[in-house]
């Protein structure tokens, strides 16, 4: 085992060496950290044991791999699933290959090479590989022939995933089979686009395959490589030379003019991705300013509070600046993937630590969300706010995200750590043993602590030779010093302080002065030298910039790297009701959720109801709060994260039970009881439901009460979008109740007035007493329609 690490180790540095320029800082070689007991380890054990397994497995099932057989003439078939399924495959070979990389496992490196053997058949005598083609199959993605269609065809994608995971498999095998497929693909590919006269200007819808190209070019030293990734970055916004896809591929001013995240937010963590690794790889200065302004912009404006980007579930996008809403927040798991992996660069580019402090809060919260605790169900968006009915998924017919996490989780243990010349960084506070080679001898660090439920760390130092001297750099996490994130974007109302770290080595502490956010340990380092660090954590409220209008009179609660939520099961069924004040104390406690044991926080909140009259009442009541990454393993029920600290924010109970006839998926039964009177009828900032698409049709809502309630009448605020969109007020409506011959009958009334703006109130002829009251309206022909507020009136 020793052996062959060593073997290991000689490959991938031999690969590094072949790029003469690249990034300042390195990060250790994979195979270099070796986790121990703490938190990540159980989480790489579920990914190397179950997560990859289960993918594959899936892709068994859904014929994602038998269309690599198939397109090889292996067996017989047809094309099955999605053109972009290869890159799934990849990115599993990919994580498999990093796993392999700490734990050899004869069964899975097996697995890999028959595998390889289906994708090296599938690839055409050219070097063309994509089997979605070579199988006869079109639809609109594909294009009629190659490359005719490269704004969905996902052809150069997926072949971008391919040389990620031939670079892993290499690196980590010493095997070159998928290298070889990978590299004739990729000769192939440089002949064929260019700047010369024959050859294509053109580049893909979907980014990956520049950072694909950085990589095989490290890895084999082939400089044509490195030319394709950044003529294929060049091309984007160049409508002189070829029409473009525009903002949602980041395709409609060229790259360097570009100073805004837009569009698809995978694609633009992939574009920015590659653009690091260029910059890296050529030194070019204009790249670099350019990823820094897109930087600043997503951390300052679009950034959620989960380390997650694209708020759009339209487009899977990036919304305007501040444009940060929580329950209906798209953040796809591979956006904040590709969120990480480039703050990764950025660090490896300027080695400052606030980049790590965006890659942590991604790592700890909206990533870790995106897959269950047994390792084997996956959430593709990843919302801060849940009304209930969401879960995780088993897979998907797109299934980027349990792909893209296999690959990115064992990564996650080579970010822990970083070199420059002699000095060495620690990044994240992963209980891990990492061997370093320094130009002053080999290093071992082993790193011990409970984080992140501790802020305690111990690092012993341990050099080959006693009195080799360097720096270790030492990363203080912005959340512990005042800086949750590195922009006024979220701040904490009581902020933390280089009072509440410490630092000591062999028990003496060490002056506390932060370079880059660093604080730097120089020593002449001798066998049993130890770093302790300590970071007070307590529990803190955040608060977001004025202009994150869905955050206004809320504040979410943090403790350490992790993002806290609320969730209905430990809150008597609810979660959105829940109201926590400002000032309120934090007492820790623990749950457990299968089988893992977490910090809870527990404080004195209120929760808000309404009554019949829509009157708005607060109940004292003690909230439990859980890891924000734990949510959604004890049943899809209620969530929340930002916490309005007065009840005006608060949605309110419904002490009824509602249904309808029909909601629409984006709209909700409950709003129309949350006592909250729109403006007017077109009034978009308040909750509804609508009967939206139905139209012209005969639909209801009812009340279920608790008890039999006598009404004198009931009144409702009808919803009505003209100019926007084709919901109207009603043709008519009425009140019904159930007879004791459980029939529907109305109730009279002296009118049943319908009008826009305004609450249409009917008084009913005489009282009732029901356990049920029905709104049964007839909609305008060809229109729809929906209520905002409907208020049952109970007799004095
Ligand atoms: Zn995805």
């Amino acid at each position: 085992m020793k052996m062959k690490l060593t073997i290991l180790a000689a490959c991938v540095a031999t690969a590094s060496v072949l790029a003469s320029n690249d990034y300042p800082f390195q990060p250790v070689p994979i195979n270099g950290v070796a986790l121990l007991d703490g938190f990540w380890l159980p989480r790489f054990e579920t990914n190397r044991l179950v997560t990859v397994w289960t993918d594959f497995h899936k892709c068994e099932e859904t014929g994602r791999i038998a269309n690599f057989a198939r397109a090889g003439k292996l067996e017989p078939g047809k094309f099955e699933g999605i053109p972009f399924n290869d890159s799934d495959v990849y990115k599993i070979v990919e994580g498999a290959a990093y796993t392999l990389a700490t734990h050899p496992d004869p069964k899975l490196d097996a697995y890999l090479d028959a595998l390889i053997a289906k994708i090296a058949a599938a690839q055409e005598p050219d070097g063309y590989l994509y089997t979605a083609r070579t199988l006869g199959f079109t639809n609109g993605m594909t294009g009629k022939e190659r490359w005719s269609s490269m704004g969905g065809s996902h052809e150069l994608y997926n072949v971008g995933h391919l040389y990620e995971a031939a670079a892993a498999h290499y690196a980590v095998t010493g095997k070159r089979t998928l290298l070889g497929i990978a590299c004739k693909n990729a000769d192939y590919l440089c002949k064929t686009f260019g700047p010369g006269e024959n050859q294509l200007k053109r580049t893909s819808g979907h980014e990956e395959v520049e950072i694909g190209l950085c990589k095989l070019y490290r890895a084999t030293g082939e400089k044509r490589y490195l030319d394709l990734a950044k003529f294929f970055i060049d091309m984007r916004g160049r409508k002189d030379l070829r029409p473009l896809y525009g903002e949602y591929n980041q395709d409609h001013i060229p790259v360097l003019e570009q100073t805004e995240a837009v569009g698809h937010a995978v694609r633009a963590g992939y574009l920015y991705c590659g653009m690091a690794d260029v910059a890296a790889l050529t030194g070019d200065p204009a790249y670099i300013a350019a990823i820094d302004r897109l930087w600043e912009n997503v951390v300052s404006k679009k950034l959620h509070l989960n380390g997650g980007i694209g708020a759009r579930h339209k487009g899977e996008a990036f919304g305007e600046n501040y444009e940060l809403p929580n329950e209906s927040a798209y953040l796809e798991t591979c956006a904040a993937i590709a969120n990480a992996l480039w703050n990764q660069r950025m660090f490896l580019l300027h080695g400052d630590a606030k980049y790590i402090d965006v890659l942590e809060r991604i790592a700890y919260n909206g990533f870790l969300s995106g897959i269950s605790i047994s390792g084997d169900e996956f959430f593709y968006p990843n919302p801060l706010a849940s009304r209930g009915g969401y879960a995780r998924s088993k897979w998907f017919d797109c299934s980027c995200c349990p792909v893209n996490i296999v690959r990115f989780m064992p990564q996650l243990a080579q970010f822990a750590y970083a070199q420059r010349d002699a000095d060495i960084y620690v990044n994240l506070f992963i209980a891990s043993r990492a061997s370093l080679k320094t130009p002053v001898g080999g290093v071992t660090l082993t790193q011990t602590t409970d984080y992140p439920w501790s802020g305690d760390v111990r690092i012993a130092v341990t050099p080959d030779a006693d009195g080799a001297a360097f720096a270790l750099k030492i990363r203080i996490p912005g959340w512990a010093v005042g800086r949750p994130v590195p922009s006024d974007l979220y701040t904490q109302t009581a902020p933390g302080s280089l009072k509440d770290v410490l630092i000591a080595l062999n028990g003496q502490p060490v002056p506390l002065a932060l370079d880059k956010g660093y604080v730097t340990v120089k020593h002449a380092w001798r066998k049993g030298d130890t770093v302790t660090l300590a970071f007070a954590m307590p529990v803190r409220r955040i608060q977001a910039h004025p202009a994150v209008k869905d955050d206004v009179g809320r504040l979410a609660v943090e403790r350490g790297p992790l993002v806290y939520c609320a969730e209905g099961i430990d809150n008597g069924g609810h979660a959105l009701n829940l109201v926590v004040p400002d000032n309120t104390p934090f007492k820790q406690g623990s749950v457990t959720i299968l089988g893992h044991a977490f910090v809870a926080l527990t404080a004195s909140a209120f929760s808000a109801t309404a009554d019949l009259r829509g009157k708005r009442a607060t109940h004292a009541a003690t909230v439990t709060m859980i890891p924000y990454f734990a949510w959604c393993h004890r049943g899809a029920g209620e969530m929340q994260t930002w916490f309005p600290t007065s009840a005006e924010h608060a949605d309110a109970i419904c002490n009824v039970k509602i249904t309808a006839s029909h909601c629409h998926g984006g709209d909700t039964a409950t709003a129309v009881n949350d006592g909250i009177l729109p403006k007017n009828s077109g009034d978009h900032a308040v909750k509804r439901m609508t009967w939206w698409p139905d139209k012209g049709s005969a639909e209801w809502l009812q009340y279920d009460f608790v008890q039999p309630e006598t009404l004198k009448g009931c009144a409702v605020y009808w919803f009505d979008d003209t100019g926007k969109g084709a919901c109207r007020i009603p043709a008519s409506w009425k009140a019904q109740v159930l007879d004791s011959n459980g029939h529907w009958t109305d109730v009279p009334a002296a009118a049943y007035p319908v009008a826009k703006d305004t609450l249409c109130t009917a008084t009913f002829a005489k009282p009732v007493t029901s356990r049920t009251l029905r709104l049964a309206v007839q909609l305008q022909p060809n229109a729809s329609g929906g209520v905002l507020e409907w208020q049952a009136i109970p007799a004095p």
